[in-house]
């Protein structure tokens, strides 16, 4: 690989300040509570992040592994900036873009997907034909026909919604690219393919990537470096081929373990 070396920004104290400085999302002991109800009582405070530190350098691939309810898509969206953690710092510089695991929910249904795509050139104040250029480049990018400019997205299967959804989080290229499980609701065959079309856009485009997985093996597939999350902190971090060969806590063992 020709992008930076992901592991940097695990030990940026070796880095010095420079490395330090250019990363693109730095939290610092972030928290985030919820309020739990029954009904209308107060029923205490579920805390679904407790106290993560996490860098990303730029271009860095980074996978985030735990099991349901580790507080995976909350720090996402804590990262993207959806909800405001109750403590802590975060910095995240140059942008983000996020594709879900239902790429359908994100697309309006009414759209066509090359209007879903313009839209996001509007800021960029191009003409009429460097907008058709720049939709026509990003569906020959994620290997959809131009044709599909055109369609609606209820027209496309699952595995192309998913391509499109990437091609509007990518038309306009993100500092990071946050991925929440988005192959999950897709077959192994189009699962793969999503998978190394997100490993290709963030070749070309230069851009980090988090990858939020459930999935040990996907998680070393799309990261340099993995970081494990169990009940709402980070269990470990390291770069991936040594924490799957040589995993420190207990929790990745138990992961590990679970792995075919
Ligand atoms: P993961 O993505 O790893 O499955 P989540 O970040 O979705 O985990 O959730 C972490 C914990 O926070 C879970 O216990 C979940 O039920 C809870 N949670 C997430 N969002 C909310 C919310 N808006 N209100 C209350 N609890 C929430
Ligand atoms: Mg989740």
């Amino acid at each position: 690989s020709d992008m930076p070396d992901g592991t940097s920004a695990a030990e940026p104290g070796e880095l010095g300040p420079a490395v330090e400085g250019s990363a693109v999302v730095r939290l610092h002991n972030i928290r985030c509570d919820f309020k739990l109800r029954n009904g209308w009582r107060r029923a205490g405070t579920l805390k679904a992040l407790d106290g993560v530190d996490l860098e990303v350098a730029p271009g860095e691939a980074v996978s985030i592994v735990g099991e349901s309810g580790s507080g995976k898509s909350t720090l996402l969206r804590v990262i993207a900036g959806l909800i405001p953690p109750t403590g802590g710092t975060r910095e995240v510089t140059g942008g983000t873009q996020m594709v879900f695991q239902d790429a359908g929910s994100s697309l309006t249904p009414w759209l066509t997907i090359g209007e879903l795509l313009r839209e996001r050139l509007l800021p960029l104040k191009l003409s009429r034909a460097e907008q058709d250029q720049r939709v026509r480049d990003a569906l020959t990018k994620i290997g959809l026909p131009a044709t599909v400019a055109t369609a609606r997205p209820r027209q496309l299967s699952g595995g192309q919604r998913q391509r499109v959804a990437l091609a509007r989080a990518t038309i306009v290229p993100p500092a990071v690219l946050l991925c929440d499980e988005p192959t999950s609701a897709l077959d192994a065959s189009l699962a793969a393919s999503v998978l190394n079309l997100i490993r290709q856009l963030r070749a070309d485009l230069g851009m980090a990537v988090v990858f939020v997985t459930h999935d040990l093996a996907v998680a070393r597939l799309m990261g340099d470096r993995i970081v494990v999350m169990t009940g709402g902190h980070i269990a470990e971090t390291g770069p991936a081929d040594d924490l799957v060969s040589h995993p420190q806590a207990d929790y990745t063992k138990t992961l590990l373990a679970a792995v075919p």
